[in-house]
């Protein structure tokens, strides 16, 4: 009997943790896995706003698959996804094809626009290694430009859209890294401004309130500028027009306003809401036995508030893992065996730049250092969980 085709599309936290955890389960002769990644290498999707402001060299968020995976066991294809076509069970890629019994779709998040005109092509957004290499590479750039037309001020204005998780991370990093890059092209640091734009009436929608305070206030000592209540409407080469009306004109604008899940899932007639499947409680696709969801393509409701849970690192690792256990059911032929995916939440913690962050874990606020290092910690078990203390030792920073 030939062996069964397990296919995994993306190799991000929901794709690299499905795999390592396949590759130890299933035995040579009962599948072939094979996972496809766009590029060669894991990145660390939660540190990416560190690059991006340029505060850590990129190399530390990623690492390369073939060391995270056995490739005896599994196969990887470096290539790009680009359709899905569910009835003949084939994956059409940029340079080839691949086929399937058992498709697992972990291709992550695309930024949600909201169809704000002049987004996609004026703004920057954090998703991948060569993205924040891009944005780190325009600040410096603006910084240059500046200092040969010095009455441009809008080259020094960085305009951040979103005051969610990504965009209260990537404005603390922002706000160590100017004051360097002031130094290095002798600019005087009064002339530089970071202006984060929110349209919900609070930074950090839905967060615990004196937390979102703590870190407003940790962020406005650090020079950045909150607009909240105020949403952006449209974005232009030259900046940012506001729903009031008010324009800012800036040389460097991130959109970190939300995420959706890729297009790609939607495109192959999946049912979809904003890009994400509504998983069943085996993390399957509705109507497809043999197409199963991780990570932020997958969207679970929490029947405690009935909101979808967001989609999360976290999430997807515990997706991974709970699906791994399911794949090696079917597999087996043995659908018994399969077990309903049941999210444990164990809190929140969110980097405010170099020693400061703040966070839930479990029922427990904290905040400042006792936060910072909790993410440091929660940033090193990752590592420990897909590369061991090697791993821990090569990449993590104490
Ligand atoms: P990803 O990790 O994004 O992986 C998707 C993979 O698919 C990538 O390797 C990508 O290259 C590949 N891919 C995409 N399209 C294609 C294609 N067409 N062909 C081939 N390959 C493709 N969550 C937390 O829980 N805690 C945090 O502290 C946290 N911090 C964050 C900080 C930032 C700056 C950001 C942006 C997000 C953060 N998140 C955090 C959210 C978290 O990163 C995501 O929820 C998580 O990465 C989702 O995992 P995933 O496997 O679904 O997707
Ligand atoms: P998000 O959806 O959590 O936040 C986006 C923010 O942008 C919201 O506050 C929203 O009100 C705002 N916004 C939307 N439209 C706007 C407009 N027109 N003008 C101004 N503001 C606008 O998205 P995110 O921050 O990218 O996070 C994505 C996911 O990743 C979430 O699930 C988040 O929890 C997770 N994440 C977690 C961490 C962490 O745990 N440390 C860090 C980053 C991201």
């Amino acid at each position: 009997m030939s062996k069964q085709k397990v296919l995994i599309l993306g190799g991000g936290y929901g794709g690299i943790v499905t795999a390592q955890r396949l590759q130890k389960k299933l035995h040579y002769n009962e599948a072939e896995i094979t996972l496809v990644n766009k590029h060669d290498y894991h990145y660390i999707t939660t540190e990416l706003h560190q690059p991006a402001a340029g505060t850590m060299h990129h190399d530390r968020a990623r690492v390369d698959i073939n060391d995270l995976l056995n490739t005896k066991r599994v196969n990887f294809v470096q290539d790009t996804v680009v359709s899905i076509n569910t009835e003949e069970k084939k994956v059409q890629l940029e340079n080839g094809e691949q086929e399937y019994d058992h498709l697992v779709i972990s291709l992550g998040s695309e930024p949600e626009t909201f169809g704000i005109e002049g987004l996609k092509e004026n703004a920057f957004s954090i998703r991948s290694i060569n993205s924040v290499r891009y944005i780190r590479e325009h600040i410096e750039y603006m910084f240059a430009k500046y200092k040969n037309e010095p009455e441009r001020e809008d080259y020094l204005r960085f305009v951040v859209g979103g005051a969610g998780f990504t965009g209260i991370e990537f404005v603390g990093e922002l706000a160590d890294r100017l004051p360097k890059l002031c130094k290095e092209f002798d600019v005087d640091p009064e002339r530089v401004k970071i202006i984060n734009i929110e349209a919900a009436p609070t930074a950090l929608p839905g967060f615990d309130p004196e937390l979102v305070e703590y870190a407003m206030d940790v962020l406005r000592k650090k020079g950045v500028e909150f607009k909240i209540d105020t949403p952006i409407k449209e974005c232009t080469p030259e900046g940012v027009v506001l729903a009031d009306g008010e324009e800012i004109k800036a040389g460097t604008i991130v959109w970190t306003g939300g995420v959706r899940g890729n297009s790609i899932v939607e495109n192959a007639g999946i049912e979809t809401m904003r890009g994400r499947v509504k998983v069943d409680e085996y993390l399957r696709a509705p109507g497809f036995e043999d197409i199963f969801v991780v990570g932020d393509c997958a969207l679970i409701i929490n029947e405690e508030i009935n909101r979808p849970y967001p989609p999360t690192a976290q999430m997807a690792i515990q997706m991974a893992m709970n699906l791994s256990l399911n794949l090696v059911a079917v597999v087996r032929g043995q659908p018994k065996l399969l077990r309903q995916f049941q999210p444990e939440i164990k809190g929140t913690v969110a980097s405010l730049g170099k020693g400061e962050a703040i966070g839930i874990v479990g029922k427990k606020k904290i905040f400042g250092p006792i936060a910072s290092l909790m993410k440091k910690i929660i940033d090193l078990r990752y590592l420990f969980i897909i590369g061991g203390i090697p791993l821990v030792l090569r990449k993590g920073r104490f």
